[in-house]
């Protein structure tokens, strides 16, 4: 689905089986956030075919963390691209994952801050919370963030699973409070879009969880 020109979302709908969103910026780079598990990563491969595009015209696969829902394809099945990280999350992987990490070294590591990839710029997010190194991705002409598994529509990241930290996670999401949103890109779930629904799930967020 075109979210707006130059950004396709591959969601991903079904509940009993995990898996994530994801998307992709097409601009003079083929940029594909968090492809998902390689066993279901059919729906990128389509919706990439839909847009005329095949694995091999990606140039980087973005990954927001290390967990295999987000990132398993990113190797498997992109293996032409530059794939991506925060130094920190891939440390936290090689430490869970031991051998296995080593087909998931990055071919460079996000750094906090801007990063151009061909005519887009992006602003890298250190948001840990639901990993150690989690990222967020803001697209500042877009105001659009993608949010991997910090927050999502009506809900925040889980914390319980190994690496994960509350209060890192609460300190997270402020940080992302500030920044001139038009649209949420969760990792999982419904997009939120225009300032009104932004407000509103912050609201709903405060409340739900644990602030
Ligand atoms: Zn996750």
């Amino acid at each position: 689905m075109e979210v707006f020109p130059g950004l396709e979302a591959f969601f991903w709908k079904d509940f009993q089986i995990n898996n994530c969103n994801c998307y992709l910026i097409a601009g003079s780079s083929r940029i594909l956030i968090d492809p998902g598990h390689a066993r279901l990563v059919s729906h990128v491969r389509a919706g990439l075919t839909e847009k005329g595009f095949s694995p091999d015209d990606i140039d980087v696969v973005i990954v927001t963390h290390a967990h295999p829902d987000h990132m398993e394809a990113a190797v498997l099945e992109f293996p032409r691209a530059d794939m991506t990280m925060s130094h920190r999350e891939y440390d936290y992987f090689r430490k869970a994952a031991g051998a296995y990490a080593e087909a998931y070294v990055p071919a460079f590591f996000l750094k906090e801050g801007e990063i151009r990839i061909g005519d887009v710029a992006l602003q890298i997010v250190s948001t840990p919370g639901h990993t150690p190194g989690s990222i967020c991705i803001y697209w500042p002409d877009r105001k659009a963030l993608f949010s991997g598994d910090l927050v999502f529509s009506r809900g925040v990241g889980r914390t319980d699973l190994p690496g994960g930290n509350t209060a890192d996670l609460k300190k997270s999401i402020r940080k992302i409070a500030g920044l001139d949103l038009e649209y949420i890109l969760p990792g999982h779930g419904e997009i939120v879009a225009g300032k009104k629904d932004i407000e509103t799930n912050c609201r709903i967020i405060e409340q739900f969880s644990m602030f």
